[in-house]
């Protein structure tokens, strides 16, 4: 893990050193660089942040590691906003200006396509902070975290892995089709063969 220092009015640090206390909603995703949470005092459902698991005050600090996989989580982030919420695109912007909040996090915004001209491209800001209320529910974020969690969960899908299966009966299964088609192969060598004796024949 990343080496962690943790200023007592830093919010994203406080969260990083107390990973496991943590709701769903504020560790969706989380590895050796980066974590994954969803953003409090929005009105938008699924408004996400990416904060690095370092103190870190300006994206010029991040190091080698950490930028390479920047990019790669912010895209998975936004296909995965995509698939859970159905979104048209993603907005993407850091700041980290706020008191409290000076901690790198890149806020990672889910942009429906019904989203009312109003709030479009950078005006999306207006619906967060507490000008913003009704602030999206700790159980809608919950909801919302759970499903981006499943998406967001490493390792290959479940339509690419082939698992050996661990129900006895499922294997059974398994081992019983091998069987069949171990049979089966040679079986059709054999007419096959027969075939071409009966063709050779007829020539
Ligand atoms: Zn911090």
């Amino acid at each position: 893990m990343a080496s962690v220092s943790t200023p007592p009015d830093c919010y994203s640090c406080h969260g990083n050193a107390n990973l496991h206390s943590l709701p769903p909603r504020e560790r969706i995703a989380v590895d050796d660089q980066w974590r994954v949470a969803h953003a409090f005092g929005s009105a938008v459902p699924g408004w996400l942040v990416l904060l690095p698991r370092r103190h870190v005050t300006s994206i010029a600090e991040l190091t080698e590691l950490e930028a390479a996989s920047l990019g790669t989580w912010q895209v998975r982030i936004s296909q995965a906003l995509r698939t859970v919420l159905g979104c048209e695109k993603t907005y993407i912007a850091q700041f980290a200006e706020a008191a409290g909040f000076a901690h790198v996090h890149f806020h990672i915004v889910p942009r429906a396509a019904d989203l009312a001209d109003e709030f479009r491209g950078p005006k999306i800001f207006q619906l967060l902070g507490p000008s913003a209320a009704p602030h999206v529910g700790d159980v809608q974020m919950d909801d919302i975290a759970a499903s981006l969690a499943s998406e967001l969960a490493p390792g290959p899908s479940a339509a690419e892995s082939s698992p050996t299966p661990r129900d006895p009966l499922a294997r059974e299964v398994r081992q019983r089709r091998q069987r069949v088609r171990s049979v089966v192969v040679p079986e059709r060598v054999i007419r096959s063969l027969e075939e071409q004796v009966i063709l050779a024949e007829w020539v």
